[in-house]
């Protein structure tokens, strides 16, 4: 591994404009789980029923079970040495952008503040009749948040049958299109359309690393550099490598 993670940090070092798309894999170090985890949050609650847009417009009350439980879960949560250790490599300037499909803000707590949220945060809540903002905070203690109109309102997190916030998109696509390395960490890549980064990124001739505790289905076609492993131990271990390689 030690190799590998050599192999990595000289590409960063290399690179003028280095990329991050991460996914939940990041934080289940933070104890959230990713929709793999055995006995976790989504193995009491499908995504394919509770995360849809349909499901919640349909019955907000049933989806807010699993929205109530992933807010206590997310405020609860503190950055792992993954989240640290690349708010380290950005405040260094070897990484300057971080994607993340993760909605529980864990990158801006472990230090990173160029964060493009692609699918939103869980920071806020919206209402879906008559666009009303609430934040979170202001909200936490209602058992099933409203808005003074009365209608019950919807965190903004893209829910599954959502579009992606444009700005995320646009600017998703500008940075994978001139990202001359992109680091691919704990995401499984099948989400569309987050899954299309790595291949854009690819195609303009990024050099790809990829860190995730199982392969994937770019291991093989588009990652350069693969590391299996835990994120957090790896992470800490590239920071220190490209620390040294940098001189
Ligand atoms: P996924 O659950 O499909 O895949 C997670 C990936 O991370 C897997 O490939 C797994 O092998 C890997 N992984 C797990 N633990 C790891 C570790 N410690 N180190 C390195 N890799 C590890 O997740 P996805 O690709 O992000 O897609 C799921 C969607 O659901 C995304 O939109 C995601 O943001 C959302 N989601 C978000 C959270 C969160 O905000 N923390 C949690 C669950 C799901
Ligand atoms: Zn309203």
């Amino acid at each position: 591994m030690t190799g590998l993670i050599a192999q990595a940090a000289e590409i960063i070092c290399r690179s003028n404009m280095t990329l991050a798309l991460t996914g939940a894999g990041i934080s289940t170090e933070s104890g959230i789980p990713d929709f793999r985890s055995v006995g976790g949050l989504w193995s009491r609650y499908r995504p394919e029923e509770y995360a849809t847009i349909s499901a919640f417009v349909e019955d907000p009350e049933k989806v807010w079970m699993m929205l109530r439980e992933m807010d206590e879960m997310l405020s609860a949560s503190k950055p792992n040495k993954a989240h640290l250790g690349m708010g380290e490599l950005e405040k260094l300037g070897y990484l300057h952008y971080i994607i993340t499909q993760n909605v529980d803000s864990l990158h801006q707590a472990g230090g990173a503040e160029n964060v493009i949220e692609y699918h939103g945060h869980s920071r806020s809540l919206s209402c879906l009749r008559c666009g009303n903002r609430y934040t979170a905070v202001e909200k936490r203690g209602e058992y099933l948040p409203k808005c003074r109109c009365g209608e019950i309102l919807k965190p903004d997190v893209v829910l599954f049958g959502e579009t992606i916030p444009t700005e995320a998109l646009n600017r998703s696509f500008q940075m994978a299109s001139s990202a001359h390395a992109l680091m691919i960490v704990g995401t499984s890549a099948v989400v569309s359309p987050a899954n299309t980064i790595p291949i854009n990124a690819k195609q303009n001739g990024a050099k790809l690393i990829e860190i995730n505790t199982e392969r994937t289905h770019l291991t093989d076609s588009v990652t350069d550099v693969f590391i299996q492993g835990e994120a957090g131990e790896i992470i800490e271990t590239l920071v220190v490598e490209v620390k040294k390689t940098a001189g």
